[in-house]
């Protein structure tokens, strides 16, 4: 059904109205009909009454006289009275006297009247009783009196027809009213509602037309001045306004369409613009790429160029100092050698910078010892520092992650260049060298390295600007120092490249301490690897003289790393007065390190000193100094020193001295450590070589360098000769540079690797790349043409050996044995040398103590239950080529061997730890050999004398 709110206007108003009339209609009905019915009602109550009335005084006399005759006679008489259908006359005690029936006898006309009835007795004169029953008859009783006595009582029964006669056609009369009134009500409403229906009407028709149209000009006409005609205003108002806005927006539209298309139009043009731009930095990117790989090639070539003649230089100048020289002469050589390399160091430095800004240096990762970089770098810039009058010391923490993998050329590099510059800027004091670690996570240490000095120091506000490339602190400075201004532009670089940071944190006139951190990765599958510790170092008492605090603390930690009692003397003097008063104590010390330059009493006074002390027992002296001059370790053998070591002494070099001591007895013999090089030790090759160079200065020297090893050299002048020579003959080794006329050394190399490999005799001869190009991927492209090794221009005599050696000897054609012979400039045989040294085994037997075992014995014994390990773990590490473990065992063997006079043992034990400490294991095979079988014998010398002890 629909609601009333969604039927149309028309309808409701016609329903209101309709409904509104209904009711009213209705209710003023209702109260007509009430009001009728009950005025009739008691209309024929009266008329009841007054037949009643009638009927009484009628009977009156009938009762008196008891004549039921008469009685009836009266009561018959309502015959004709429509309506009563039953009438009763009671005497005065109630019984009825007569009765009328109108037809026959209903039984609802006399239902409900006896309590009618026990009314009768009690009414009064002029009392009457009027009552319905349930069957809707009216009853009527009234005394009959006479003499205004009560004699009976008349009942009359009415059915009451006449009075429903009269209503029905009373109800008749109104529905007809009604019904009228009703459709009078529906005409007028239907005509009415016009009035309000119609403006609606037409106001949705003009609405529904506008929507449909969307025509804002559209109008609806006012036809009153009632709220419809104000609607119609309302609606035409806002058609109008609507009408206005659209014409607005339709102006603006017109007018930003116009705009848009002045836009496109603009931003066409600078789209087009735009185009030709990057058009144009295309063509500049092109020329920079095209200058940059020039200028790329131009560093290859000037490289190469400027190597070139280097080359000849330094060579000719060394091949010269190795001539008779006067003493004049030899200076003047030594002077262009020495000039060469600077100028050597500068040319590196410009190049290694255009490589890094060029972004052509690409880092490399090999395994190496930090605490080997670290101390061989102090080592190597020791000499400029105490020529200086500084101490120079590397402090590494004792238990450091030392086997690390990165590349330590460049980490070497940055460490030269702040330690020179430490060196270079500080005229007093000392120059520290730190490494710590900052963090360990799974592989990977995080390291932080301070280079701290005590020199001239930088000023704040150009602490900054010192990294800048070719800045120096000021202009002066380039003066007074020299220099290039780009080691510490190359350095942060460098260090960038590692992940790493640099800075410097520095006081003027107090020292600078330059740092910087990196990352590196621990080799996998390494411990840290320390010093095996024997057990005759643990316990033994040891006094540290040094006026220089860090030194103190270094040599402490170390010897007590070692299991040893240690403490500390800050000069000459208060060292004597702690012996003396130990001495006085019956404490003894075991050994003194001494420094051999303090203020006050020196070393050398405290060394003599002792010496002449009848309080003081015998002690091992060790002499730590940065000097390092042989008039200096001969000096101190007069005063009774053991050793002489050069600072900074390394961890190992400092163990070694210590277990060699105490294990010896030695008297006033001095050895000389082994960072001093030996000189003239030239290798001897019996080898067959050809040497591919065009250029006829490095010919010279590189054939002079050759003969001078003893080899047999051929030269080809190009690369078509080389390959025919080697078609021609059977070259023990190559040397091929790269660039030459007609056909170079890459296309030489892969010409003679493909005879090889269409040859059948299996042989492959070593080839090596000379070349002066740095750049990069040189290497690879070697590789990549089947050369085998690498050789950077200029090169000297040594660096040419290495390279002979490590090739060579993997081809089994270097006699080492001649070599060392050749070398020391003797031509004794081998055969004819004692297997152990007898010097040696008279110096252990020297430090025997009476009623105490024979320490010869023991000694030997720990040697014989050590070395088999030590002989295992070279072998080991030999086939896993391992270059670490064999330099451990390896160094390990040597020095024990070596105090039991098994030198040739030594020997052989101390090339291998060389080859492990270069990280070369291959090529091995021949000194294997050689190894095994000098344990053998060195093994069986001391197993007899072994005997020979327990005989005794
Ligand atoms: P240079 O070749 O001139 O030494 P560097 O880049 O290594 O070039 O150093 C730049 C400048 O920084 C130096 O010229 C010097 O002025 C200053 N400098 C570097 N190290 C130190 C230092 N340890 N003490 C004082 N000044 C230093």
């Amino acid at each position: 059904m629909r609601k009333f709110r969604d039927v149309p206007i028309r309808t409701k108003l016609m329903l209101i109205m309709g409904m509104t009339a209904g009711i009213a209609l209705l209710l003023a009905i209702s109260a007509m009909v009430v009001n009728e019915y009950t005025s009739t009602r008691h209309t024929v109550a009266e008329e009841l009454s007054s037949l009643a009335d009638v009927v009484a005084w009628n009977s009156a006399a009938a009762l008196a006289f008891n004549d039921t005759n008469a009685a009836r006679e009266t009561l018959t008489a309502l015959k004709t009275r429509p309506g009563i259908v039953s009438a009763f006359l009671y005497d005065k005690e109630g019984h009825v006297f007569s009765k009328y029936m109108a037809g026959k006898a209903n039984p609802e006309t006399t239902r409900g009247i006896s309590d009618l009835r026990s009314q009768v007795s009690t009414l009064s004169e002029d009392k009457e009783v009027i009552q319905y029953d349930q069957g809707g008859h009216l009853h009527l009783l009234r005394p009959v009196v006479l003499d205004n006595e009560p004699i009976g009582v008349i009942h009359l029964v009415d059915d009451l027809r006449k009075l429903n006669d009269r209503l029905y056609s009373y109800y008749l009369i109104v529905a007809l009213i009604v019904s009228l009134t009703l459709v009078v009500v529906i005409l007028l409403s239907s005509r009415l509602q016009r009035v309000f229906s119609i403006p609606v009407q037409k106001l949705l028709q003009a609405m529904k037309s506008v929507s449909l149209s969307k025509d804002y000009s559209t109008r609806v006409k006012r036809s009153s001045n009632d709220e419809f005609g104000a609607l119609a205003d309302g609606f035409n108002q806002m058609l109008s306004e609507i009408h206005q806005r659209d014409e607005q927006l339709a102006d603006q539209r017109q007018h930003l369409e116009q705009q848009v298309a002045e836009r496109t139009a603009e931003l066409f043009e600078k789209n087009q613009e735009l185009k030709n731009a990057i058009a144009e930095a295309m063509d500049a990117k092109e020329v920079a790429e095209s200058a940059s790989r020039a200028k790329s090639e131009f560093l290859a070539v000037m490289s190469h160029e400027i190597r070139t003649p280097m080359n000849g230089v330094l060579g000719m100048t060394e091949l010269l100092l190795d001539t008779e020289l006067s003493d004049r002469q030899r200076r003047f050589a030594q002077t262009i050698l020495h000039s060469g390399d600077s100028l050597l160091e500068i040319i590196n430095e410009v190049l290694d910078f255009s490589k890094i800004e060029a972004g052509k240096l690409v880092l490399e990762t090999h395994n190496f010892n930090m605490r080997d970089l670290v101390e061989e770098t102090a080592g190597m810039l020791a000499e400029r520092a105490h020529s200086k009058g500084l101490e120079l010391t590397p402090v590494l923490p004792i238990d450091f992650p030392m086997e690390l993998k990165g590349d330590s050329n460049r980490l070497r590099q940055i460490l030269v260049n702040l330690l020179g510059n430490a060196i270079k800027f500080t005229d007093r004091g000392e120059v520290v060298v730190r490494v710590d670690v900052l963090t360990k996570t799974g592989n990977e240490v995080s390291l932080r390295f301070e280079v701290t000095d005590t020199g001239i120091g930088i000023a704040p506000e150009i602490q900054a600007g010192i990294f800048d490339a070719f800045s120096q602190a000021e202009g002066s400075t380039t003066r007074k120092y020299g220099g290039t201004g780009l080691g510490l532009a190359i350095s942060r670089r460098l260090v960038d490249l590692m992940g790493g940071e640099m800075g410097v944190e520095s006081k003027p006139g107090k020292g600078s301490t330059f740092w910087f951190t990196v990352s590196l990765t621990r080799q996998t599958g390494k411990k840290h690897h320390g010093l095996p510790l024997p057990d005759y170092l643990r316990g033994m008492r040891v006094l540290i003289v040094d006026d220089n605090a860090t030194n103190r603390e270094i040599l402490y930690n170390q010897v007590t790393a070692w299991g040893m009692q240690s403490i500390s003397a800050e000069n000459g003097a208060q060292a004597f007065e702690m012996l003396r008063t130990a001495a006085m104590k019956g404490k003894t010390y075991d050994i003194v390190l001494l420094d051999w330059h303090m203020p006050g009493m020196d070393g050398i006074e405290l060394a003599r000193r002792l010496s002449v002390d009848p309080l003081i027992p015998e002690m091992r002296l060790v002499m730590l100094s940065s000097a390092g001059l042989d008039e200096e370790a001969e000096k101190a053998a007069v005063v009774g020193i053991h050793r002489y070591l050069n600072k900074p002494v390394r961890q190992s070099e400092l163990y070694d001295c210590l277990v060699e001591i105490i294990s010896a007895s030695v008297e006033g013999q001095i050895l000389q450590s082994n960072g001093v090089r030996t000189e003239g030790a030239k290798a001897v090759f019996e080898a067959y070589i050809l040497l591919a160079e065009d250029n006829p200065v490095n010919q010279m020297v590189a054939l002079e360098m050759l003969e001078l090893m003893g080899c047999r050299v051929d030269v080809a002048e190009n690369g078509r000769e080389a390959v025919e020579a080697i078609s021609r003959t059977a070259f023990d080794l190559v040397l091929m540079d790269c660039h030459m006329p007609e056909m170079n050394g890459f296309a030489a190399a892969a010409k003679i690797r493909e005879h090889e490999q269409a040859g059948d005799n299996g042989q492959r001869v070593p080839i090596i790349a000379l070349t002066a190009d740095v750049q990069k991927g040189v290497q690879d492209q070697c590789r990549a043409a089947g050369m085998d090794d690498y050789l950077g221009k200029p090169f000297n005599q040594d660096q040419l050996q290495a390279v002979l050696l490590r090739w060579l000897d993997r081809h089994g054609e270097f006699d080492r044995a001649k070599a060392m012979e050749h070398s020391a400039g003797l031509d004794k045989h081998k055969e004819t040398e004692p297997l152990l040294e007898q010097h040696a085994l008279d110096k252990i037997r020297a430090l025997q103590r009476p009623d105490k075992p024979n320490i010869l014995g023991k000694i030997i014994r720990l040697y014989l239950e050590n070395s088999s390990g030590l002989i295992t773990s070279v072998r080991k590490s030999v086939k896993q080529g391992d270059g670490v473990a064999l330099c451990d065992a390896a160094h390990s063997l040597k020095s024990s061997s070596a105090n039991l006079g098994a030198i040739q043992l030594a020997a052989v034990c101390k090339e291998l730890e060389d080859m492990g400490r270069e990280r070369r294991t291959d090529g091995t095979r021949v000194l294997m050999d050689r190894i095994e079988s000098e344990y053998q014998s060195a093994r069986a010398a001391l197993v007899g004398e072994l005997e020979n002890i327990s005989n005794a």
